[in-house]
């Protein structure tokens, strides 16, 4: 009988199923590859900060080691040192209330007719159900999760090779998939074919290589950049050397735009651009468009302080530190329920009351989700004395749910959707309100506008889930941040 993941799930009806997650995965032979796959892991953290893993290949069996918490807390010298081998690839998860249970920790160790292989995926299938119903009855689904359903569907798809059984898998998954694939004596890397979410390959060493979602893992490593995975391409690295098994016909080009806005770490280069600077140009761009008279510059720590750095660059305004982040806490995007989001500003920012009082304050953020928790920063500037609050926002409003694996409001609670900028502007109880242009956005990318998705900006997705009756699924997830 045809059967959809969600018969399985251990979560409640109506929560969601996907992820948001840092992959990595390394081939050098004659090197301790657990401990760089785990500093590999440790620069991704920002990716996922609720379960992280491990599989190691030696090239005869496969290892692995998963938990949930931090990088720091899953693993420690003698679980290293247990994980020997020549080849390795790391998973970081992050995932939304319900889901956040051990079982979808990654890597999965799976079986198939050509042996062990392990699994890290980053992103979300926009037609797992009709994956999980084309799977055979007998098959068992451990885990809650859509990176399962993919691990499963490449385990059983025909081809005498791993390539071929991965283009196999590719001609029938839809949504974002970047993937870090183990065997026990190689590694493959590989891309959706509209290249929503992000993987890179670097070298290490003489002739070893080093796949990641992002390059600061490269650079943590000593690993140097080579190149982004393209959208539908197999890369294969095993001992006759790396190379490209496939390339999928290439969809319209879709990277994330929140890459470049939130998501990625500043020192990472995504396609040969500094995200640090495209946040900067952010910055400028924002001030060309929505300048205010004003005293001082802030941003909301940290994604948005190069666009408060190059906001002030732009303006001839000061730019001065206004909020401090705890940041053991956290991104409040993260928090598993509403009470947490409302409670994790508090705890999160405290205002430096010296830089603030008196002072007619610009205050950059990189976006507004459901507008919960940019009234606290308001609240928390003026109780600190700012006498005016100008908000500025390095991205465009945010119209559309996600449904690619970012956690995004649905329709009803995005604030944008709902209300028009001057009603937000009240509803947030700033001075001011000003979006950064959907065009400048893109040129402070250096890049065309038809490489992004801009789905939640301007409604038009790569790939979008549809129900049985094949219509298009509407508000299927629930927090970028809030
Ligand atoms: S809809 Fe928005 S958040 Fe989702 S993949 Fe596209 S740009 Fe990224």
């Amino acid at each position: 009988m045809a059967r959809t993941y969600d018969e399985q799930a251990v979560q409640p009806a109506g929560d969601v199923l996907h992820e948001a997650c840092g992959v990595t995965a390394i081939y050098a032979p004659g090197e301790d590859v657990a401990r760089l796959a785990y500093f590999g892991l440790y620069a991704l953290q920002h990716r996922g900060q609720e379960s992280a893993g491990l599989a190691v290949g030696n090239g005869v069996a496969i290892d692995s080691h998963r938990e949930m918490g931090l990088i720091t807390g899953v693993f420690d010298e003698e679980i290293l040192g247990r994980l020997r081998g020549d080849v390795a690839i790391g998973h970081t998860r992050y995932s939304t209330s319900g889901s956040s249970v051990v079982c979808n920790a990654q890597p999965f160790v799976e079986e198939s007719n050509l042996g062990p292989f392990a699994f890290a995926h980053n992103g979300n299938l926009t037609n797992a159900d009709e994956l999980a119903a084309r799977l055979p009855d007998d098959v068992r689904l451990a885990a809650t999760s859509d990176s399962e359903i993919l691990a499963k569907t490449i385990a059983l798809a025909t081809g005498g090779t791993w390539a071929e059984k991965i283009k196999a898998a590719m001609r029938v998954a839809e949504g974002a998939y970047s993937v870090a694939l183990l065997t026990p004596d190689a590694v493959y890397g590989f891309r959706d074919p509209w290249g929503v979410r992000p993987l890179c390959i670097g070298t290490y060493g003489d002739r070893g290589y080093m796949i990641a979602s992002e390059s600061c893992a490269l650079a943590t490593v000593g690993a140097h950049y080579l190149r982004e995975i393209s959208a539908g391409e197999i890369i294969v690295i095993d001992g006759r050397g790396i190379r490209t098994e496939h390339t999928e016909v290439v969809k319209p080009a879709s990277l994330c735009m929140f890459e470049y806005i939130y998501f990625a770490r500043p020192d990472s280069v995504l396609s040969g651009r500094s995200i640090y600077m495209a946040r900067y140009e952010m910055g400028r761009a924002l001030a060309r468009e929505h300048p205010v008279d004003a005293d001082v510059v802030i941003a909301v720590p940290d994604s948005a302080i190069p666009g408060g750095i190059g906001y002030a660059a732009e303006s001839g305004l000061p730019y001065v530190e206004g909020l401090i982040k705890n940041r053991y806490i956290g991104r409040t995007f993260i928090s598993p329920d509403k009470k947490m989001r409302s409670q994790g500003v508090h705890l999160k920012f405290n205002p430096i009351v010296e830089n603030l009082r008196g002072q007619r304050v610009v205050v950059v953020d990189d976006s507004i989700v459901r507008g919960t928790t940019t009234p606290r920063i308001v609240s928390l500037l003026r109780d600190a004395g700012a006498r005016e609050v100008h908000l500025r926002i390095t991205s465009p409003p945010i119209v559309h749910p996600c449904y690619l694996g970012v956690d995004m409001a649905t329709h009803e609670e995005l604030i944008a959707a709902n209300l028009t900028v001057p009603q937000i502007c009240e509803r947030l109880g700033a001075d001011s309100l000003g979006y950064l242009h959907i065009d400048s956005l893109v040129a402070s990318t250096g890049r065309e506008r038809h490489d992004f998705c801009l789905g939640c900006l301007n409604g038009k997705y790569p790939s979008r889930p549809a129900d049985s009756h094949g219509n298009v699924q509407a508000d299927r997830q629930p927090a970028l941040k809030a």
